[in-house]
């Protein structure tokens, strides 16, 4: 389909995964997007933090890495915790918040979350912010209002950088996807409420699709309308599952 308005933004994210050996597949993908850039893709991958400044070295000129969390505070008494012009002077240009999984674990709130993505924006990084019903939110036909309120609580005022990522929890790692037409209702959704909120700024945010993407299935996710990149987990742990799916956003063009 060609009804993308802008480059799609294939975001890896590695979660608790990766020691130092791990930043040979961040040589391999830089290297192969290096030799030939995706014009239809930007790259990224989100390593943990120890890895950031050491894969921000190694990456080249094209793939582009963040983080996967920072504190709402510039800096301070928060031990274990890491800031986002930290993240930034560690080479990271993204950074994720919100994920499903820091809110099950953490039990981090949509204020918090706000608040996390105000810190990323004030430091020069664009936040990934996650929403997402899970299962039992969406047998109870609650995702639009969860996703709804997700989005008027989590989201910074209108005006900076940002970028979505939809992640029904039950699709994550599960090997569970939606239907490609319950991806477009709620992207769709999401680009509507957008639209109330942002205005005219709404069309240029991108709205990624994650949970269990991977090369089978990327093609046709990435076709569905407001679809604009994925955030993908396991398949990112791998170079080439990885580079397969920018091959997938490249053939949409
Ligand atoms: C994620 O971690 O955001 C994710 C979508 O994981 P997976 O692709 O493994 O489902």
């Amino acid at each position: 389909m060609s009804q993308h308005r802008h480059r799609f933004l294939i975001a890896g994210n590695w979660k608790m995964n990766g020691l130092e050996s791990a930043l040979d597949t961040i040589v391999i993908v830089g290297d192969r997007l290096a030799a030939t850039p995706p014009g239809n893709a930007s790259v990224l991958i989100c390593p943990p933090a120890t890895l950031i400044a050491g894969a921000a070295r190694r990456a080249g000129d094209v793939l582009m890495i963040g983080g996967q969390d920072c504190h709402a505070e510039a800096e301070g008494a928060h031990t274990g915790d890491v800031s986002a012009r930290m993240l930034a002077d560690a080479g990271a240009r993204y950074v994720i918040v919100g994920h499903s999984e820091r809110r099950a674990d953490h039990g981090e709130s949509s204020q918090m979350v706000r608040a996390k993505a105000d810190a990323a924006n004030a430091a020069g990084l664009i936040p990934i912010i996650c929403i997402g019903e899970t299962l039992a939110e969406r047998e109870a036909n609650r995702t639009l209002d969860i996703v709804g309120a997700q989005i008027e609580h989590s989201l910074p005022h209108p005006g900076p950088e940002i970028v979505i990522a939809y992640e029904p929890v039950w699709a994550i790692g599960t090997g569970l996807t939606p239907t490609s037409a319950q991806i477009a209702e709620v992207h769709g959704f999401i680009r509507d409420t957008l639209t109330d909120s942002w205005g005219a700024e709404a069309p240029s945010i991108k709205i990624l699709y994650g949970g269990s993407m991977k090369p089978g299935n990327a093609g046709e996710i990435l076709a569905v309308a407001n679809v604009d990149g994925g955030l993908i987990g396991g398949a990112s742990l791998e170079a080439e599952s990885f580079l397969s799916i920018v091959s997938a956003a490249e053939s949409q063009a």
